[in-house]
């Protein structure tokens, strides 16, 4: 199993065989304990690997970046985090569409919610498109 993480130190997202117990930062050679380490994401595959930790890598780029002032309006009586914990408790877990349903809000902007969720190690992806809480 391969899984993305986020160096401590550097904040270098990069992919690690979970197999291990340690391994070192590809950038600053600190050693990370895999076993205490956030995994943003697993899987089996090398090819998704490399896909989440480029994603992973864009996400934290623009990650001091706050949500667009127009999300807060989209908020309503629910708060974003209330929905998510709340849809996120189901054993098969919610898509997109159903938090843009449920939050009266775009896809696109579901989305790029779900994956903040993701890069702060909240949600994983039980299977693809579906989300749940860690
Ligand atoms: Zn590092």
């Amino acid at each position: 199993m391969y899984g993305v993480i986020t160096c401590s130190r550097c904040k270098t997202v990069q992919g690690a065989n979970l197999s291990h117990s340690r391994i070192n930062c590809v950038r600053c050679r600190r050693t990370i304990d895999l076993t205490r380490a956030v995994v943003h994401f697993s899987t089996e595959s090398p090819q998704e690997l490399a896909k989440a930790i480029r994603r992973y890598s864009e996400l934290k780029r623009g990650q001091d970046i706050p949500l667009p002032n127009p999300m807060l309006t989209y908020q309503k009586k629910e708060s974003i985090e209330s929905v998510i914990s709340d849809l996120g408790k189901r054993e098969e877990g919610f898509t997109v569409s159903e938090l843009s349903v449920r939050m009266n809000i775009k896809e696109e902007d579901s989305e790029r919610l779900i994956d903040r969720f993701l890069v702060m190690g909240l949600l994983y992806e039980v299977k693809s498109g579906a989300y749940r809480l860690v």
